[in-house]
């Protein structure tokens, strides 16, 4: 059951100049929430700050700017954020859902592999740190039992995160609060009821909600968008060396963000304006003509 009147939002991390893939994902969050009258945000997600380029989110909002998004209320950066973390991890711990972990990388390497592989933590400082060992990370203590949402275009998942990933972190050896702890305090602040976002993020959302439940905040909706890869396949990012959009006329990246999503914009918006680009967006806006793919492919001259 969708929200009447959703907030929606686009959370980059400003790592460098937005790039094609990250467009798809703001243009289907921004019409979610637009298309049903909603509200739309925006929050530059530099909680993980020795990664952040310095420029890049204000960088980003120009770019979202000149490709006529609109975004509700004045941005929020995670740098200022702090505070929140800090108070829902002291919350978490109150709760006694957190425990100091004294683990390094290196013990870490040798734990047992989940089925996909991943390193699932095996909750060696659950029940206390090891004798003369100090914490250095601090992990949320999953409870065991299985994650379920559906997803508004990937349908019905299931994760059972105790199984596949563990007591995962939320403040890290080097002092920074976890994407995991950010993404949920800084959801349930601004009041966010649908997640629109690309799939590399789809194994998240079930520690998400997880975390959502320990601390008593509402669940949002989740739809994932396929992501756009390039000839190769890859992702676009910045390792991918995805080009700048900034490269590419506004209302040309719109409307190819829009064919990526499965929208068929008219032969006729070809060469439009994004004034009148915008307007169809919204009005003929479809979650369900959404791919059901984990990739979708754009123009190669995205790639790099
Ligand atoms: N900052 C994350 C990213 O750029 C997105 C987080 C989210 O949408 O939840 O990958």
């Amino acid at each position: 059951s969708r929200t009447l009147c959703p907030v929606g939002r686009f959370a980059p991390s400003p790592t460098g100049p937005l790039h094609f893939g990250s467009v798809v994902a703001a243009v289907g969050s921004y019409l979610a929430a637009r298309s049903a009258g909603g509200r739309w945000l925006v929050r530059i997600e530099d909680v993980d700050a020795p990664r952040a380029v310095p420029g890049a989110g204000e960088g980003i909002l120009r770019t979202l700017e000149h490709l006529g998004f609109e975004w509700d209320g004045t941005p929020v950066w995670q740098h200022d954020r702090l505070d929140a973390y800090a108070e829902a991890l002291q919350a978490l711990r109150d709760g006694g859902r957190v425990y100091g972990c004294a683990c390094t990388r290196k013990m870490l390497a040798d734990a047992p592999r989940a089925a996909d592989g991943s390193a699932r933590y095996p909750g060696t400082c659950r029940a206390g740190l090891p004798a003369g060992q100090t914490a250095r990370a601090w992990r949320f203590a999953v409870t065991p039992g299985v994650v379920r949402f559906a997803d508004g275009v990937q349908g019905d998942v299931a994760e059972d995160v105790a199984a596949d990933v563990g007591d995962f972190v939320l403040l890290r050896a080097d002092g920074l609060f976890a994407y995991q702890l950010a993404v949920v305090v800084d959801d349930a602040a601004a009041g966010v009821t649908e997640v629109v976002r690309g799939i590399d993020l789809l194994p998240s959302t079930a520690r998400q909600i997880a975390l959502q439940q320990a601390l008593g905040v509402p669940t949002p909706c989740y739809s994932h968008l396929p992501v756009v890869v390039d000839v190769g396949g890859q992702k676009l990012s910045k390792q991918s060396l995805a080009r700048a959009v900034d490269d590419f006329p506004a209302a040309q990246v719109v409307l190819d963000a829009l064919t990526c999503l499965g929208q068929r914009p008219p032969a006729e918006l070809a060469g439009a304006p994004l004034a009148e680009i915008w307007p169809w967006a919204q009005a003929h806006w479809s979650l369900e003509a959404v791919p059901r793919s984990a990739a979708v492919h754009a123009r190669s001259d995205y790639d790099r």
